[in-house]
């Protein structure tokens, strides 16, 4: 896409090979260091995650990563220019530019429009010279309330209604970054109430919150979930955040600490929420403690979201792949809306992210399927008749709505 900033690199990229502005340089430096400040600072206001500088054959690869997924740029750096911007942002991360072998690590504190940007960076040496990435820390929207968190409005309702029990275990599951983390601060804020002690053991502590006693674990020094869970035991704690089960030793401490009157929040990796009760199984814990803590289950993924700037409709024909894909959800006449993609969203058609949510709140009935060892297809059609939606179906009524397309929820689920 031809952008004003696009035009402003190859300007630079131009100026730069011009070269020779103090007659011993094969380049204009000038040139190169406003070059790299304008990598940076287009990366910031992508939103990017990463910049990716990739060397080929004959020129420089741009990539950023934006809302989880890498977009390429049109823009090239010239082979000629490679060492020398590479060079640039080595020495802006106080990094060691006469060593081009080894792998290497840096940090910049970047300028940007009043505010002071966190970005690590990390260079690789391939056949073809220096592959540089450079990770922006503080970019991301940050901590959300729960009401920013994309629930639908009922599964909002339930995972208010299971934060505050006075007691239990709430486990969010989902594959790395999908935003767990994200959803258990959003809960933690909403507790955070001077009438209660709430505390998070973490590792690494991600963000800090204001109010909350946050344990950073030190597992070589000893301080691991497990020795954690043990002292919060004796501190007279409320709620607790645990980064995550990984164990079986934790997953016992939980359940131990869950039983003994606190409400704890934590993590699992799995696909979905049922299979969060046949993972603790699978770790040892009888059915009967599960059905004693567990409260609810939460299996989350994250999409990307429409831009608002360039939806338009159109009609999903009977019959076509789409129509198939919304199975029930499809009707006669049915309009979805699509991106054609803009200035505002890179001609990608998305702009930032939204979560999908399926929420399984442990009723009675569900309580009794894990103490009789339901099987896994018996429990998933329970759970669905005590009025559990999938993923897919959260995903299907988003799309329906317009937040995000088919093809995201394809691509994600
Ligand atoms: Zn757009």
């Amino acid at each position: 896409m031809q952008t004003d900033e696009g035009m402003l690199i190859r300007g630079l990229v131009r100026q730069a090979l011009r070269g020779a502005d103090s007659g011993r340089q094969a380049v204009n430096t000038a040139a190169v260091v406003k070059l790299a400040d304008c990598l940076l600072e287009r990366a910031i206001r992508y939103r990017a995650s990463d910049l990716h500088l990739e060397p080929q054959v004959d020129n420089v690869k741009l990539r950023y990563r934006i809302d989880g997924l890498l977009r390429q740029e049109e823009e090239l750096i010239p082979v000629q220019l490679a060492g020398f911007l590479i060079s640039r942002l080595k020495v802006m991360a106080g990094m060691d530019i006469a060593q081009h072998q080894k792998p290497q690590d840096g940090h910049i504190e970047f300028s940007y429009e009043g505010r002071s940007i966190d970005i690590r960076t990390s260079s690789m040496p391939t056949i073809h010279g220096e592959l540089m990435v450079c990770r922006f820390m503080n970019i991301d929207e940050g901590l959300l309330r729960i009401e920013e968190l994309g629930f639908s409005p009922v599964n909002q309702r339930i995972f208010l209604e299971l934060i505050h029990k006075p007691a239990g275990l709430v486990i969010v599951c989902a594959p790395v970054n999908n935003g767990k983390t994200t959803t258990l601060y959003a809960a933690m804020q909403e507790l955070n109430q001077p009438e209660y002690n709430l505390v998070t053991l973490e590792d690494p502590v991600e963000h800090t919150l204001a109010g909350i006693n946050q344990v950073q674990l030190n597992p070589r020094g000893g301080l691991d979930y497990v020795e954690g869970l043990k002292s919060l035991l004796r501190q007279d704690t409320d709620q607790i955040l645990l980064g995550e089960i990984r164990s079986t030793e934790t997953a016992e401490m939980a359940v131990r600490i869950a039983l003994t009157g606190h409400l704890l929040l934590t993590t699992l990796h799995t696909e979905d929420s049922v299979a969060v009760i046949f993972r603790l199984r699978e770790m040892g814990i009888p059915p009967y403690l599960i059905a004693a803590t567990l409260t609810g289950v939460v299996a989350q993924r994250l999409v990307r979201r429409c831009c608002p700037h360039c939806q338009e409709e159109y009609e999903v024909p009977a019959g076509s792949s789409e129509a198939m894909l919304l199975g029930t959800a499809w009707q006669s006449g049915l309009k979805l809306k699509r991106n054609r993609g803009c200035g505002h969203c890179g001609s990608s058609g998305y702009s930032g992210r939204l979560a999908l949510q399926e929420v399984l709140m442990i009723t009675p009935a569900i309580k009794g399927a894990i103490l009789q060892e339901l099987d896994r297809q018996r429990f998933q059609q329970l759970a669905e008749r005590e009025g559990m939606l999938t993923l897919w179906q959260d995903g299907i009524a988003k799309v329906l709505s317009g937040q995000t397309t088919l093809s995201e929820l394809k691509r994600v689920i």
